[in-house]
């Protein structure tokens, strides 16, 4: 199913606790009062989304003040255009999860750069390009550029094209991403890249760290005569 970011209103979107598109009940807007010293009065409007999976809540807040007149009775959300209201529960990311074998040491810079994504996706781009180049750096030389390193990676044969496509997609978005006028400002565009970064990386983490380790593990519990089989073929090349 197609993921959709969350916005006032709407019936579904990816819900930004458990990242889940998920069906959305959207609650009767609470009337905030906020009375001056002076005497004039003001009403701020407050609306709750709960997701169907996890039933967690979203906080909504309508950046505009609302009139007097109309408080109380109504449901002033359902009047309001969506684009007046912001999220400001929980605070957004964007972006998959990381892996679950991310390592550790990289986490807090994929959390930070889904944090900035929503509201600069270039800069989360330029720190995906950084953690890209830790995380090759872990299973290639640890001194070398990323460039360099995806070269002598190919070059041994541990980097098939649909790899090698994804480390230099990380790599070039990344490097394009901080220098002006070579990104286009087309709407949604740097963000739909900054996506793709998040997902390249995970997979990337997948195919080098997570299922090298499932195949050994798995292989190892082959009988050992069976395995010995294997290794007398390869060695003598029958
Ligand atoms: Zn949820």
């Amino acid at each position: 199913m197609t993921r959709t970011h969350p916005s006032h209103g709407s019936p579904s979107f990816a819900c930004p606790h458990c990242q889940t598109q998920a069906q959305q009940d959207w609650s009767e807007s609470v009337w905030v009062k906020l009375a001056k010293h002076s005497g004039s009065t003001r009403w701020r409007t407050i609306d709750r989304s709960e997701c169907h999976v996890c039933e967690k809540e979203a906080i909504w807040f309508r950046t505009e003040l609302s009139a007097p007149t109309v408080a109380g009775g109504l449901s002033p959300g359902a009047q309001t255009p969506d684009e007046l209201w912001t999220m400001i529960w929980p605070p957004t990311a964007a972006g998959e999860p990381p892996h679950k074998q991310l390592p550790e040491s990289l986490r807090d810079l994929y959390e930070e750069a889904r944090a900035v994504a929503v509201f600069s996706p270039r800069a989360a781009a330029a720190l995906l390009r950084l953690l890209t180049e830790d995380l090759v750096r872990q299973f290639a030389d640890p001194n070398a550029t990323l460039n360099d390193n995806i070269g002598a990676l190919v070059r041994d044969g541990k980097l098939g094209s649909h790899d090698q496509q994804m480390a230099d997609y990380l790599r070039i978005t990344g490097n394009r991403a901080v220098h002006p006028g070579q990104v286009d400002d087309v709407d949604g565009e740097a963000s739909r890249r900054a996506d793709l970064m998040f997902t390249f990386i995970n997979l990337l983490v997948e195919r080098f760290i997570a299922l090298p380790e499932r195949i050994a593990e798995a292989y190892a519990q082959l009988p050992e005569g069976a395995r010995a089989a294997v290794e007398r073929r390869d060695s003598t090349g029958a």
